[in-house]
């Protein structure tokens, strides 16, 4: 289905073009390699060649889209990258030794082919602090932005006011939500656990929190937990008490908050939520 929809979507097709446009085509690249070889016999200078695989031979899959922003910003002006007639990416490196062409790929793989695995961004309210480099991530890993619909309106609408961009002297571009939960609550899996993504309002209008069962323990993302509360914010008291009580009733043992970190226990949880009733 994402890819019919990467076939269509003209926005995906001009980025592709933005990304794709230093990656040789392979009759281009074969000649590089080529004139390398060449070179190398001639003057005794050694090359590398780093081969990456980038999924199904298919060209631009995720993989490939993920790897080479990544490999654009490495290289050095005289190395090549391109596609290899199997659908797998080369970069030549020239006068580079095998040791230093694997330093190379370890760090490839280090900035992040690993990214690919980010497949949904869960955006708990529309605030600058959590939200200023949702745009960028997405980009780098290609996952789908996640928030709820009444504070995705403030996103897409770009309102540096509601979502506090303004505070930080800064604003922010509309955000495109990819996907807005409605109503008070969806599941959503991630890798093998099954996610509730609740909304849990006061903080903003669409502020959300998430919670997840893991080793048997209950995790929650309770966002900005203690607030603030700003009418600038569209903050409502009577509805942020009732859902930190919602909170208190999850009894989580773990507690990832917003800005103070992570609190771990059932008792400690409880304690940092009530402080703020
Ligand atoms: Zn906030
Ligand atoms: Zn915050």
């Amino acid at each position: 289905m994402k890819r019919y929809l990467d076939k269509i979507n003209p926005l995906v097709l001009f980025r592709d073009a933005k990304i794709f446009n230093r990656v040789h085509s392979p009759g281009e690249f074969a000649s590089i390699l080529h004139r390398e070889r060449d070179r190398a016999d001639r003057t005794g200078q050694e090359f590398s060649m780093a081969v990456f695989e980038v999924g199904n031979g298919s060209r631009k899959t995720h993989a490939a889209r993920n790897l080479v922003p990544i490999l654009t910003h490495r290289i050095r002006s005289t190395d090549a990258i391109g596609w290899l007639a199997d659908g797998r990416i080369g970069a030549v490196l020239p006068h580079t030794r095998p040791e230093r062409a694997w330093k190379f790929v370890a760090n490839i793989r280090k900035a992040g082919v690993e990214p690919g695995c980010v497949k949904q961004l869960f955006l708990t309210h529309c605030h600058y602090d959590h939200t200023g480099g949702a745009a960028a991530l997405r980009q780098q890993t290609g996952a789908v932005i996640v928030a709820h619909e009444l504070d995705a309106e403030y996103l897409e609408a770009g309102d540096s006011r509601v979502t506090a961009a303004s505070w930080y002297g800064a604003w922010i571009e509309p955000l495109r939500v990819d996907v807005k939960v409605a109503g008070s609550e969806q599941r959503f899996t991630v890798g093998k656990l099954e996610v509730t993504f609740r909304h849990a309002p006061g903080h903003s209008p669409g502020s959300a929190v998430l919670y997840l069962e893991s080793d048997g323990k209950r995790v929650l993302f309770g966002q900005d937990v203690h607030g603030p509360l700003h009418d600038e914010l569209r903050s409502v008291r009577a509805d942020y008490v009732k859902s930190l009580e919602f909170l208190l009733s999850l009894e989580a043992d773990i507690l990832c908050e917003g800005h103070f970190g992570v609190v771990i226990g059932k008792q400690k949880v409880r304690d940092f939520i009530e402080s703020y009733l």
